[in-house]
């Protein structure tokens, strides 16, 4: 299989219930208000080129943003300090990323999730994290020949990341802990960073800045060759 068929496979999932039952009722809700674009409302597929070197790893898309869109971090807060970081490294031919078909193109670089579905109170349960997990150990396994690096937005990432990586790559133990800025060398290929989530509790507070964002942004692309 190939990335673009992962994407499609995912995109059609009904494996989680009670997300399957919250990403159609908002779609149902929110329809009017959006009356003017197709609102998605079914699974969000990762985005990037398939030879991408350097993943970003966040946690689920956002109930208005990736589940109106379609699109992973597109059309909500989070997106637009992200897009905007990614532009300024390097990383994006555009600063914003407002819906499937702006024309944006990720240079090098992949952006899913662990979770495919948007959550209530963006909160996924233990079972949905699992349930989902395939999909990310597919995707990791088609990135693999290329990949260098992997930035993890958030602690909730990085928990559902390492077994996914375990599975191909040697992770230390006990597991590496998350932190912002912490850098873990799996096997000598693998560079795993961690990153705050460019939630807005963490944009709005200060606790993450665009600068400390392009920071790790820019050492994960060097660690990629990009
Ligand atoms: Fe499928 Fe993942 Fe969505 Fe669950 S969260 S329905 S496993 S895509």
């Amino acid at each position: 299989a190939t990335i673009a068929e992962l994407d499609e496979a995912i995109a059609d999932c009904r494996r989680c219930p009670r997300l399957v039952a919250w990403r159609e009722e908002v779609a149902r809700k929110k329809r009017a208000a959006f009356a003017d674009e197709t609102y998605w409302g079914r699974p969000v597929p990762g985005i990037g080129p398939a030879d991408a070197s350097l993943a970003i790893v966040g946690l689920a898309p956002a109930a208005h943003g990736g589940n109106r869109t379609g699109r992973m971090f597109t059309g909500d807060r989070s997106g637009d300090v992200l897009f905007q970081a990614l532009y300024d490294v390097g990383l994006a031919s555009q600063p914003t990323s407002t819906h499937r078909g702006d024309g944006l193109e990720l240079y090098g670089t992949r952006i899913t999730a662990p979770v495919h579905c948007a959550p209530p109170a963006n909160k996924p349960l233990p079972a949905e994290r699992d349930a989902c997990r395939p999909w990310l150990v597919r995707e990791l396994e088609l990135l693999r020949p290329r990949l260098k690096a992997v930035v993890v937005l958030g602690a909730f990432g990085w928990q559902a990341l390492l077994p996914v990586l375990a599975q191909t790559w040697p992770v230390p133990r006990p597991a590496p802990k998350f932190g912002h800025g912490v850098e873990v060398v799996l096997g000598e290929e693998l560079h795993l960073f961690g990153c705050y989530h460019v939630s807005q509790q963490n944009t709005f507070t200060g606790r993450l800045t665009p600068e400390m964002l392009r920071d790790v942004l820019s050492r994960a692309a060097a660690r990629a060759g990009l």
